[in-house]
């Protein structure tokens, strides 16, 4: 687009203070006027401070669940989408989900982390994931992804500590726009989250990885925080789980996670472990999973104080629609947790909230685009509503 297309008001959403006095300039505003209007928007909430202005998504569901830490909340912003690849059975828009996770620390301070959709499904084809069963209709800008946050902070009213990328899509098949969003997201004069705030979460593709090994060396992304999504403790069953294990296996995973930790200092990478009942919870796969992670324990690079080379998160399965596999029991769950505590593991576990309103990890799906796994693929429209 060029800046004469959208003169007057210009949309901040999408673009670091310094890009949206940039557009402004080239249109005649001031920089003064330009960072007025940018803050009114981004650090007040409103909607429209000319030049600036910015149109909502509308929230279409909004569904919360009381839990122990306090109320989890999804929201579905309805994105417009003419191209939308179901538009001739009436589908014209894309819808993206959001969800704000209460959490209670150490300390007892109550926060919140929202956890951000990076694209419209997902390309992957992870087994045990939601998104998935939808394949990739399409990526998300920079703007839908700040939208989120926008929404979170300003229309559900709650004030976001931590921002992290593990709704809907990978991070790393879109990973300009993310980067991006990052930026606006970090601004001083905007969001200001602070970067070691910020997670971003992969199924491994180690040419994103590679990526972001650069960017550390740049200043200000060396504390941005990484996950990595490894959900098997052997590439057999990896590869069984998750497709893109044939194209980068674990060993390819652990060079890379070894060479990141060398250049962020020895800051922890998330090591995150979907458990599920009769697939990867055995004994055997808790001491390949000790052995993987053996390198990351001892740490020579470790800035003083930094803990943990990597630090393993398992998350309970939560059911995907038609699932072939239970939720692991709590017992089950304490049995994989306390066996990999016994092998010298610093393990989290992981807390399911939002399991009932489908927003739980690997849950978010548009029910709309669900409804598509029940129709026949006609041209016609009669099956939409055949649930
Ligand atoms: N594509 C990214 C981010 C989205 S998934 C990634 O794979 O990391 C966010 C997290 O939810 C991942 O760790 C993923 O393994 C986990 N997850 C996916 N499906 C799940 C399910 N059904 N139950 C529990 N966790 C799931």
């Amino acid at each position: 687009m060029t800046i004469a297309d959208d003169i007057n008001p210009i949309s901040p959403m999408g673009l670091t203070l310094a890009a949206y006095q940039e557009h402004c300039t080239a249109v005649g505003i001031g920089r003064g006027k330009a960072k007025e209007a940018y803050k009114a928007i981004l650090c007040d909430g409103q909607m429209e401070s000319l030049p600036a202005k910015i149109e909502m998504p509308a929230v279409v569901t909004r569904q919360e669940e009381p839990g122990d830490e306090g109320i989890t909340i999804k929201f579905v912003q309805r994105l417009p989408n003419p191209e939308h690849r179901l538009a001739d059975r009436g589908i014209d828009f894309d819808d993206i989900e959001s969800v704000i996770i209460p959490m209670i620390g150490r300390s007892k301070r109550k926060t919140h982390t929202l956890c951000v959709s990076s694209q419209v499904g997902c390309a992957l084809g992870c087994d045990f994931c939601e998104t998935a069963q939808m394949g990739l209709i399409r990526s998300l800008t920079a703007a839908e992804i700040v939208a989120q946050w926008w929404a979170a902070k300003f229309i559900e009213g709650v004030h976001i500590d931590n921002i992290v990328f593990m709704g809907m899509g990978e991070p790393m098949d879109n990973l300009d726009e993310v980067l991006l969003a990052i930026e606006c997201l970090t601004d001083h004069n905007g969001a200001n989250i602070p970067m070691a705030s910020i997670t971003i979460s992969t199924v491994g593709r180690v040419d994103g990885l590679e990526r972001i090994k650069e960017l550390v060396q740049v200043r200000g992304w060396k504390r941005l925080g990484l996950a990595l999504s490894l959900n098997a403790s052997n590439d057999e069953v990896r590869s069984k789980l998750m497709p893109i294990n044939k194209k980068w296996n674990m060993q390819a995973l652990q060079d890379i996670l070894l060479e990141l930790r060398e250049v962020r200092g020895g800051r922890k990478i998330m090591i995150e472990y979907v458990l599920i009942p009769g697939v990867n919870d055995a004994d055997e796969h808790a001491i390949e999973l000790a052995a993987w992670m053996q390198p990351f324990s001892k740490d020579p690079t470790r800035e003083k104080g930094k803990g943990h080379g990597g630090l393993l998160n398992i998350i309970p399965y939560n059911p995907r629609r038609d699932s072939p596999w239970p939720a692991p029991t709590e017992e089950q769950t304490d049995q994989f947790v306390t066996r990999l505590m016994k092998l010298g593991l610093f393990v989290n576990r992981r807390r399911t909230k939002g399991r009932d309103s489908m927003a739980a990890c690997g849950q978010l799906g548009t029910a709309e685009i669900r409804k598509r796994k029940f129709v026949p693929m006609t041209s016609n429209n009669q099956g939409l509503d055949a649930k």
